[in-house]
């Protein structure tokens, strides 16, 4: 036989159907028996649960809508992609260009038998099996080289749910500089939203960013460690020499990152601009950066002017802004954590408070009297 490559292509996707049939066929038996173990006072409570879970019911139907492009699929975009395959993503773009080592074993997700698949196959196996409702669209490539940087650039504006469609969200899960550069210069370009996040080398530390280009700073605006030092990122990364990785940092920082994702595209809550995670202390700071209007990306000042202009022609609201102006007190991370939020604000986020017998309280609640100014160095002066 002779296929043409639009046959085996069909082929596979025709594969590809069958298979999350059986997936789902051998789902729905499981239900079926799962069902059937339950004792009646548990069917109660499980029927009751399924009531709590309206609300929670509404966010999924939603989710279902959205496409997100994860860009590496290591220790933390692969926390990252199953965490939305389970909350039922509508589609996930997967790029990577590694192999699963038996060497990361260490880390989540991936296991012994997957040693020497690339990355985003083995993820997109484990993921369909997951939720086979998910759609799933795997690029085994790097981005930084130039073929395969317009093929990304195509994909993230094309590659949505519907296809033609941009994706709603691109995440960077990568592990160096040169490929957040290229996921910066495409998003400034396309005007994407993305959100980025890290893990430090030491492996204690890690953030979570959100980027809208032309509005808060993009990866070039405010120039990291390695850029501002002007050290060679190839000198820092030697060969053979890994960086240190926990299991634990990586899922923080992925847990953070997709309850920031979840907030930012269901609307809920107080999506974070930047949020920092620092193991050692159990320190989390939070901050919000304007796009700098000297920005080495052309495309981010492109992107500046655009928003500008959009912010001109918006009507205006009489709304009396009181800006507080943020001390950068003498500590070891030059930032004073203020409170963004208002009381009535705090009130909501904590919902009403259940009748409860003197002297408990629930652990979740925030305190009635919130003082607004926590200091780094007051925090920790007494340690
Ligand atoms: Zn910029």
């Amino acid at each position: 036989f002779v296929f043409t490559m639009a046959t085996v292509e069909e082929l596979k996707l025709r594969v590809r159907e069958l298979e999350n049939e059986l997936i789902k066929c051998k789902q729905k038996q499981y239900h079926v028996t799962f069902m059937l173990l339950m004792s009646k006072c548990e069917l109660v409570y499980f029927l009751t649960l399924i009531c709590m879970n309206f609300v929670l019911q509404m966010f999924v139907q939603k989710i279902r809508t959205f496409t997100v492009a994860v860009v590496g699929v290591g220790g933390v975009g692969s926390v990252t992609a199953e965490m939305l395959t389970r909350c039922g993503i509508g589609k996930l773009l997967l790029f990577d260009y590694d192999k699963v080592e038996l060497a990361n074993m260490n880390r989540l997700f991936f296991q012994p038998h997957q040693a020497g698949l690339s990355k985003v196959e083995a993820a997109e196996h484990t993921l369909r099996n997951i939720n086979p409702d998910v759609s799933f669209e795997t690029h085994n490539y790097n981005i930084t080289t130039m073929e395969n940087f317009t093929h990304f650039m195509d994909r993230i504006s094309h590659g949505g749910l519907e296809e033609g469609k941009p994706v709603d969200l691109v995440l960077s899960c990568v592990d160096n500089f040169e490929a957040r550069m290229a996921i910066n210069t495409a998003c400034n370009e396309l005007g994407q939203i993305w959100m980025e996040s890290g893990v430090s080398e030491n492996a204690v530390s890690g953030h979570i960013q959100l980027i809208i280009p032309g509005e808060t700073a993009c990866f070039a605006c405010a120039p990291p460690l390695v850029v501002a030092a002007n050290i060679d990122e190839k000198t820092l990364k030697r060969e053979g020499v890994c960086a240190a990785s926990l299991p634990t940092t990586m899922g923080v920082v992925a847990g953070l990152l997709v309850q920031n994702v979840l907030k930012y595209l269901l609307k809920f809550g107080t999506v974070s601009y930047y949020l920092g995670y620092n193991a050692m202390q159990d320190f989390f700071p939070t901050m919000a950066m304007k796009a700098n209007p000297q920005c080495n990306d052309r495309y981010c000042r492109r992107q500046q002017e655009e928003y500008k202009k959009q912010e001109a022609e918006r009507p205006k609201v009489k709304v009396v802004e009181v800006e507080e102006e943020v001390v950068h007190e003498d500590n070891e991370w030059g930032i004073e954590l203020v409170s963004e939020v208002t009381d009535a604000e705090l009130q909501a986020a904590s919902g009403s408070v259940p009748d409860l017998p003197e002297g408990i309280t629930v652990a979740y609640t925030i305190p009635a009297k919130v003082s607004v100014v926590y200091s780094v160095k007051d925090i920790y002066s007494n340690v």
